[in-house]
């Protein structure tokens, strides 16, 4: 089978130099999700929804309970980034129905998403009309209720390398027999990206700066904090010391719930890396809002009712379902699989108190 991603970037690099890593990153997982729905055990990963319907209807109460703290806006945005199948905001929406008819009436579902197929298989999931935006930037203004599970891993990061006396930044160039190799390029260094990359750093450091999740997370903050409303993000990540995969870079590639090398085929193998929530919060803070959390997931599920729900599962379930539902069950929360290098954070206006599951301990 031709690549035809890898084609078009073999192409370009040779007529105009290497490709900066980040630029690389967004466009081959805007072919891979566009190609394909890679959920599930016979796609490429299981993602928490996928695996439990109790995940997303605890994220519905959440939403529920949130609208019920600002005050019950009426129309309120119910806003999801890369919602995948449409799992987590089809459960959310079921127990909102049941929990808060007030909130189930006000609700409008706007949903971020790249992919067109991926929209397709949300459109048939959704029990409602929604609408669906290129970006966080395009979302409408008015108080909102968003949330984003494994969203900003997926968004492109740049990575950076010492070399002498200067910062060098990672780029896709082209290697032996035309393969595609990382390259060094200089580095491009805005004022922003200054405060992450030191002046004085020993020979051979590494630094991955996720510029597009800290522009998403101050693009969420700058709404709710004009428009009221509140935010909560799910994914695997870091409190500022990444745990390195490799190569001083927390990049991941997986295909068939396998980790392949990122640059071999573009396209075909998601590329994910770990969530810097402490650059997250700093972003949310500079736009005027407030950062609650991050807390280790298996907690911030158990203190929603994650596992009595589970239980209340189990009790009708086929005995077929059960052990499937345990396990997933398990691994959502045990601190060895999902809960703990997985975390969630919100956002919210500043004076807000915390919202469930960011309680102090
Ligand atoms: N939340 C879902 C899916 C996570 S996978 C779940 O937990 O199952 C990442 C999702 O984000 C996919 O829907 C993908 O198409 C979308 N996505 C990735 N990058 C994006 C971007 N830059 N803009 C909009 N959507 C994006």
């Amino acid at each position: 089978m031709t690549n035809e991603l890898a084609a078009w970037l073999k192409e370009r690099i040779a007529a105009e130099g290497p490709m900066r890593f980040d630029r690389f990153m967004a466009l081959a997982n805007a072919a891979y999700y566009g190609s394909r729905d890679p959920f599930g055990k016979r796609g490429d990963f299981v993602t928490a929804p996928e695996a439990s319907q109790a995940f997303g209807e605890c994220l519905g109460l959440w939403a529920a309970v949130a609208w019920t703290m600002l005050g019950r806006p009426d129309p309120c945005l119910l806003v999801e980034l890369g919602p995948g199948r449409g799992t987590l905001m089809a459960d959310a929406l079921r127990a909102i129905g049941q929990a808060s008819p007030g909130f189930a009436r006000a609700l409008r579902v706007h949903l971020v998403e790249q992919s067109e197929r991926l929209r397709e298989v949300q459109r048939e999931t959704l029990p409602c009309p929604a609408t669906w935006h290129d970006g966080p930037h395009a979302l409408p203004q008015a108080p909102s209720i968003l949330i984003a599970n494994e969203f900003l891993d997926a968004l492109p990061v740049r990575r950076f390398l010492r070399s002498g006396q200067a910062w060098r930044e990672v780029a896709v160039g082209l290697g032996d027999g035309g393969r595609l190799v990382e390259a060094l390029v200089e580095a491009s260094v805005g004022p922003g990206d200054a405060l992450a990359l030191p002046a004085r750093a020993e020979e051979g450091a590494t630094r991955e700066i996720g510029c597009a999740a800290r522009e998403a997370a101050g693009i969420l903050a700058e709404r709710i904090a004009r428009s009221g409303g509140a935010a909560l993000l799910v994914d695997y990540g870091h409190g500022g010391v990444p745990v390195e995969v490799a190569d001083g870079t927390t990049l991941t590639a997986l295909a068939r719930h396998r980790v392949v090398d990122p640059l071999a085929e573009p396209g075909e193998a998601d590329l994910s890396a770990q969530v810097d929530f402490a650059g997250l919060a700093e972003a949310v803070r500079q736009a005027g809002a407030a950062a609650q959390g991050p807390v280790p997931q298996g907690m911030f599920l158990t203190r929603l009712g994650f596992l009595a729900r589970t239980q209340a599962l189990l009790r009708s379930a086929k005995p077929s379902q059960r052990a499937e539902l345990e396990a997933a069950a398990r691994r959502l929360v045990a601190p060895s699989s999902m809960g703990l290098v997985y975390r969630a954070m919100a956002i919210a206006p500043v004076g807000l108190p915390a919202l469930p599951g960011f309680e102090a301990t």
